[in-house]
């Protein structure tokens, strides 16, 4: 894999207004600093420890999100370190994330995952289930939290009908949290979908970041 190509191939082909996550998980800190050297500066990882770990030896201008399941017990390390954590999928965790937020004075930008992929089992609310928080009016009460929008992803299939199909639906979950001023969250303006093998689907479907792994760094297995 030539790190640095990929990069700067994929900046050319991705269209203006879309960002750029490189996943770095399970890759070592050598290979994030090819990327970082050919221009990237935002990387995602998804799990707490080896985040951390990459976090403290690398420069200081990269930006993070934080893209795996993230457990409660957990929190607490990750608040204050990261551009976004993009992964939230339980009120719970909302409201912790939003105590640790206020204790370490900052305000945590996040985006709510969602749950469309149907054969597998994943993380995130189901729509139903987000849409109920948010007629809750429970996030409002949260103000060290600054949602910033959806994450999902699709099913893991070869059906490309079916991926777009998956995109459109929480791209159309998307803006009617968007356009719905009611529920208050005046910067909910991210979509965030889209893998090594989907993101063309993805940015045809209305996403504005897609998170690319296996496309950059190769296998991670
Ligand atoms: C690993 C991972 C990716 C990247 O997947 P690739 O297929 O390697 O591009 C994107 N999003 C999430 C949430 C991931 O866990």
């Amino acid at each position: 894999m030539n790190v640095a190509e990929n990069i700067i191939s994929l900046h050319r082909e991705i269209p203006e207004g879309v960002e750029l996550v490189a996943v770095s998980k399970f890759h070592p800190a050598s290979m994030i600093l090819e990327a970082y050297n050919a221009g990237q500066r935002l990387f995602g990882e998804s799990r707490v420890q080896e985040f951390l770990e990459k976090e403290k030896e690398l420069p200081d201008d990269i930006r993070w999100h934080f893209i795996g399941h993230l457990q409660t017990n957990k929190v607490k390390q990750i608040i204050g370190k990261t551009a976004l954590i993009e992964s939230i999928d339980s009120l719970r965790l909302l409201e912790l994330i939003d105590k640790e937020s206020e204790k370490a004075d900052v305000v945590s930008d996040i985006l709510l995952q969602v749950h469309v992929a149907r054969e597998e089992t994943k993380f995130g609310f189901y729509p139903e289930e987000l849409f109920e928080l948010l007629d809750s009016g429970k996030l409002k009460d949260l103000k060290h939290i600054n949602v910033c929008g959806l994450m999902g992803m699709a099913s893991n299939t070869d059906d490309l009908k079916r991926v777009r199909a998956d995109f459109h639906l929480i791209a159309d979950i998307f803006e009617r949290i968007h356009f719905n001023s009611e529920y208050g969250l005046p910067n909910f303006n991210r979509l965030s979908m889209g893998m090594s093998g989907d993101w063309k689907i993805a940015i045809d479907e209305g996403s504005n970041i897609v998170r690319i792994g296996s496309a950059i760094f190769g296998s991670r297995y």
